[in-house]
């Protein structure tokens, strides 16, 4: 069994309601010989001897955090492998490049990377090993990003433990698409999405049927 630890880099009231987290909780806990449990800035530091620390990297304003909560972390969790994902890995992990172990480069779903990573698995397509690939930017070029080809409704987290005090009180979140099909130059989401996806309107209505039962007290 694989204890790992899924941080949100800041408040409970943000982390609650950030889809990625939800996505990555249930992606993970569906494997049986995984247990995986949230921790937000108010409880990391109970963090203690876990087999992997997964970080996601939503808001560089929150790398100031993520330098701290990595530094604690490494103490009380010496052969934690230091994962980070999210949109700030995709479009340029080298900043934290000294803190983590292994950045995933792109999306998880419909992929087994982040169990092979978390299986001591090296050399997997999409995943940024600083330490093996170098830490310049045409070292970083070699790395392929990895995105499902569409959006399916099997690693959809329909039971969400979202809360009343997150940012959108106790709603039920739903993704309608990824990516953008305008391409305006400056447009970060353009491209670490890229290409455009959109789910099916009956898999829309479907997981909203499903999801407004979970969330009901
Ligand atoms: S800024 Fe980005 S998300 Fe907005 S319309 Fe342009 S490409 Fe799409």
């Amino acid at each position: 069994m694989k204890n790992l630890a899924l941080i949100y880099p800041n408040k409970f009231k943000g982390g609650i309601s950030c889809l990625a987290m939800h996505v990555l909780y249930h992606h993970l806990n569906k494997y049986k010989d995984i247990r995986c449990d949230m921790y937000f800035l108010e409880n990391y530091s109970q963090i203690k001897n876990k087999d992997a620390i997964i970080i996601t990297l939503q808001y560089e304003n929150d790398y100031f955090n993520i330098v701290k909560i990595i530094e604690k972390l490494r103490i009380n969790n010496p052969k934690a492998i230091f994962i980070g994902g999210g949109p700030c890995s995709i479009a340029n992990p080298l900043p934290l490049s000294n803190f983590f172990d292994a950045f995933v480069i792109g999306e998880i779903e419909d992929s087994s990377i982040m169990y092979d990573l978390i299986n001591g698995e090296r050399n997997l397509r999409g995943v940024y090993y600083p330490e093996y690939h170098g830490r310049n930017r045409e070292d970083f070029k070699k790395i392929k990003r990895i995105y499902p080809k569409k959006l399916s409704i099997e690693d959809y987290p329909i039971v969400q433990f979202t809360h009343p005090s997150g940012a959108y009180g106790k709603a039920f979140l739903l993704e309608i698409g990824r990516g953008c099909p305008r391409r305006c130059k400056f447009c970060m989401a353009k491209n670490i999405y890229y290409p455009p996806r959109f789910r099916k309107l009956e898999d829309l209505t479907y997981l909203v049927d499903e999801g407004y039962y979970t969330i009901l007290p």
